[in-house]
C-alpha cells in the first residue's frame, strides 16, 4: 500500500533491454511529443509503475515503464494523470 517499487533486478535489467535503453514515458506534461526516447543511463533511471490495478504480479515487467530521470521528476511532482 505504498508507493513504493517493487521489482527485482532481474525485473528491472528485462525493462531496460525491452525499452532498448530509452525512455519510454509518453506523458504530454514533459514537453515531448510523443515517446520521449531520452538514453537511460544505468543509475539513472526509474522503473514507473503504470498501474496499481491489473495483473500484477504475472509478469512485474509489463506493469511498469522505464522512465528516465528527467521525466521521472516531473511525473512525480508534477500534475498528471497517470496513477501512482
Ligand atoms: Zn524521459
Ligand atoms: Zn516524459
Amino acid at each position: 500500500m505504498t508507493n513504493k517499487i517493487e521489482i527485482s533486478e532481474e525485473g528491472k535489467a528485462a525493462i531496460y533491454k525491452r525499452a532498448k535503453g530509452q525512455c519510454e514515458c509518453k506523458s504530454g506534461i514533459c514537453g515531448h511529443k510523443g515517446r520521449c526516447e531520452h538514453i537511460l543511463v544505468e543509475g539513472y533511471w526509474h522503473p514507473h509503475r503504470k498501474s496499481l490495478i491489473g495483473s500484477f504480479g504475472h509478469d512485474e515487467t509489463s506493469n511498469f515503464l522505464a522512465i528516465c530521470v528527467r521525466c521521472y521528476s516531473k511525473l512525480v511532482t508534477g500534475k498528471n494523470t497517470l496513477r501512482f
